[in-house]
């Protein structure tokens, strides 16, 4: 049995335009019975691979992994000069790896059905290029039921896929009801009357009350709805509509933010690898620069100009409506998709991994800012794509030493003070 997929309500549009960006920048971990299939192929003995293995074997010993490999220039092994995919053009496109096809839809399975979202550092996804989603719903399907085969999903007794993600520590819902704390998020998101910064923060306030009433995992159906309405009407009554009345960050609040800029702008490999990361003192001084907040910005990313942490400090005015839509398409897909807990995100709780995505809306407004010569809708669709390569994906981000990190920011009100501040 597979299961549906289930489109979200925001216009989200996406075709591939071949720019190769995922072919460069990205690498793929591929299961063994698809390393095998490649293997017999005969890739070994190809010229075309200029001598390179097709595979390389990466993690600790305990935990070992094969995943496509790279030439020095970081991109895949199979790239042609075309820009093309060789395995894919000599013995057909089912037989490229799952990742490689699925790039850049994610799948999260949500009870009985799978949420559809995509990833932004797919510049086409960002830039919303290309046909609606619902127009791939057939490969979609295929992919949702590989994708079932590959993690081993069955159906459970009660007709779902997986159990849902808990909805704090200590508290866990059916899918149903966890479904009901989606709805108020989006409300809020959408809300067209507040610039998308004031919804976010509204969101938080939402997300505290919530995660505050220990009993609130105790209701059920209507109950719970009706709670969750009234919660979202007040959702606003205490977030300050100008961010210039927000308390400004504390100090632990910038030092913690920092950390995670450091860890959401470094590009390690591809062709935006960060100039000022190459070689293991270089990237030590760059951690120290982002420890310190001062002088020049290490460039961790090859689309981040030279600039200093002094002059993002700088106020430069709310962000235009059109920047505004771009982030309200993301956040929705985020959210509707719930592309920010559970397995789609190392295991996070709903409002765990809600606070998380809420803190990427200061990591975007910084990177944006930081690339302030360019339109402010081109810079935040750049900031999203530099962003989104990490959010779910990169490991760092769901040891425990950086969830503590966040739990401290998320507990003390910093992520709505960050949205404040870098919103002036
Ligand atoms: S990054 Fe996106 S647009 Fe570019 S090749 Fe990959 S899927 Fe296609």
């Amino acid at each position: 049995m597979s299961f549906p997929i289930r489109h979200l309500p925001v216009l989200q549009n996406w075709d591939c335009h071949v720019c190769g960006t995922c072919c460069k920048e990205y690498q793929v971990t591929v299961t063994d019975e698809e390393r095998k299939r490649i293997e017999s192929q005969g890739w070994d003995r190809d010229k075309d691979l200029g001598g390179l293995a097709p595979f390389k074997r990466v993690g600790p010993f305990w935990a070992r992994r094969s995943q496509l490999n790279h030439r020095p220039d970081g991109s895949c092994v199979f790239l042609s000069e075309q820009g093309r995919c060789r395995i894919h053009e000599r013995f057909g496109y089912e037989t490229k790896p799952l990742p490689c096809r699925l790039f850049p839809f994610v799948l999260v399975p949500q009870g009985d059905h799978w949420g559809v979202g995509v990833r932004y550092a797919c510049p086409s996804a960002a830039a919303n290029k290309g046909r609606p989603l619902s127009k791939h719903d057939e490969e979609l399907l295929e992919f949702a039921a590989l994708l079932a085969k590959r993690e081993g999903l069955t159906p459970q007794p009660d007709g779902t896929s997986v159990r849902p993600p808990r909805l704090r520590s200590g508290q866990r819902v059916a899918w149903p009801e966890l479904q009901r704390f989606v709805k108020p998020l989006l409300n809020l998101l959408r809300d067209r009357s507040d610039p998308m910064e004031r919804r976010m923060r509204k969101c938080l306030a939402f997300a505290t009350v919530c995660r505050q009433a220990k009993n609130i995992a105790q209701l059920e159906g209507d109950k719970l709805r009706e709670l969750l309405d009234v919660l979202e009407s007040f959702a606003g009554a205490d977030v300050p509509a100008d961010p210039m009345s927000v308390t400004p960050p504390s100090w632990v609040g910038r030092i913690l933010f920092r950390q995670a800029l450091a860890i959401y702008t470094r590009k390690d490999h591809g062709p935006n690898r960060g100039p000022d990361i190459r070689g293991r003192v270089a990237l030590l001084h760059a951690a120290w620069r982002f420890t310190r907040g001062s002088g020049f910005i290490p460039r961790m990313h090859a689309w981040l100009p030279e600039t200093t942490f002094e002059a993002i400090e700088q106020p430069t005015g709310p962000l235009s409506p059109q920047a505004d839509e771009i982030l309200e398409r993301y956040y929705t897909m985020k959210v509707g998709s719930m592309q920010f807990c559970g397995a789609a995100s190392f295991g996070m709780s709903f409002w765990e991994g809600f606070e998380h995505l809420a803190l990427t809306m200061p990591i975007l407004l910084w990177v944006a800012r930081a690339m302030r010569p360019l339109p402010a809708e081109e810079a935040v669709t750049r900031a999203l794509s530099i962003v989104d390569d990490h959010f779910g994906f990169n490991r760092v981000l769901g040891t425990l030493r950086q969830r503590l990190s966040f739990k401290i920011l998320a507990r003390r009100g910093e992520i709505s003070r960050l949205i404040a501040w870098y919103s002036r």
